[in-house]
């Protein structure tokens, strides 16, 4: 059952981060509750104050510049981005995994700074959006601060969020010419969580086929998501073949920390890593060759 709280549906974010000040640790920030609420049920977690966030209309957005790349709202639903035109241009990966996560009737709801603020390790936006290199802004009452997103997550279901700080938004940089990104999770059930998820983005250079830069990131594969940077290392420089990209996917499943749980052995989800980079290797390599 849940515990009694004292409820607040701030319509403004000056207003939210006045409440989320005054009450630091005691508060809770709810969004879509998609996450939160299952806590509560199950009496994980309960806080003395509830501090509703959903009304407050002004964080809910998604904007494009050709230069500046995407800025997206901290309100913004799941679905909002899956449906998004301006996703077409050049963050279709970020459309085709909101696409796979959950259900419609979740992703109607569930927002994606909470799922970012959830911190659960087998999430699927945080992989994508370090891929993307994107950054997150913070705000307080003592002003706003910004952070890469691989730096977020310190630990299962913990974050860099200080008492009383609140995530605004998400950026991602513009896509840079000749740049393909790909993301795949495998998962028993379709829509459920991944049992491990891998995101690539391949840089090539103009017309040589080289790869330029890559980044490789993985959900569900440690106790936080994480750049395999030792298999991205194996790529940069390097024209990309099948051969290279077997020898990235060995490196990043030896980099991953994986866990057993009731969804699979460690063994099995570093022979998942293995085989996802290379699979989205070569697909994040076609739509490069295609960018
Ligand atoms: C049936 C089901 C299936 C799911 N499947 C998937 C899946 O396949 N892939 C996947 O990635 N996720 C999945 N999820 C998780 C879900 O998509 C996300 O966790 C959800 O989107 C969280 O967003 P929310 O707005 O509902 O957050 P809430 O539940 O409201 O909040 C989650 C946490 O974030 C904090 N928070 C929320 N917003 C902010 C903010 N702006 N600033 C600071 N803290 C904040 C809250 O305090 C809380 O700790 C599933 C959930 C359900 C219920």
């Amino acid at each position: 059952m849940i515990k009694d709280f004292k409820y607040f549906a701030p319509k403004t974010l000056k207003e939210a981060l006045t409440l989320a000040d005054k009450y630091q640790d005691e508060a809770k920030v709810i969004a879509g509750g998609q996450s939160l609420l299952v806590l509560m049920r199950q009496g994980l977690v309960a806080p003395e104050y509830l501090i509703d966030i959903k009304g407050i209309s002004e964080l809910s957005y998604i904007k494009s510049d050709a230069k500046k790349g995407l800025r997206i709202g901290a309100l913004t639903t799941h679905r909002a981005i899956e449906k998004s035109p301006r996703m077409r241009d050049g963050f279709a990966v970020l459309a085709e995994m909101e696409n796979r996560l959950a259900s419609i009737q979740t992703r109607n709801w569930g927002t994606i700074a909470g799922n970012l603020c959830h911190a659960d390790p087998a999430g699927d936006p945080a992989p994508v959006l370090i891929a993307l290199n994107a950054t997150l802004s913070l705000a307080s009452v003592r002003g706003e601060r910004n952070m890469a997103v691989e730096d977020f997550t310190l630990d299962y279901f913990e974050t860099a969020l200080e008492p009383g700080e609140l995530l605004t938004e998400i950026r991602v940089p513009a896509t840079p010419p000749h740049t393909g990104i790909a993301y795949t999770k495998f998962n028993v059930i379709e829509s459920d969580l991944a049992t491990v998820g891998v995101a690539v983005s391949i840089t090539l250079g103009s017309g040589d086929g080289i790869c330029q830069d890559a980044r490789i990131a993985l959900g569900a594969a440690a106790p936080t998501p994480m750049r395999a940077k030792q298999a991205e290392a194996v790529l940069r420089g390097k024209k990309i073949t099948d051969n290279l990209l077997r020898e990235a996917g060995e490196v990043a499943s030896t980099e991953a920390e994986p866990i057993s749980d009731i969804y699979a052995s460690e063994e099995y989800r570093r022979e998942l890593v293995k085989v996802l980079v290379k699979r989205m290797g070569k697909e994040a390599f076609t739509r490069a060759k295609q960018a």
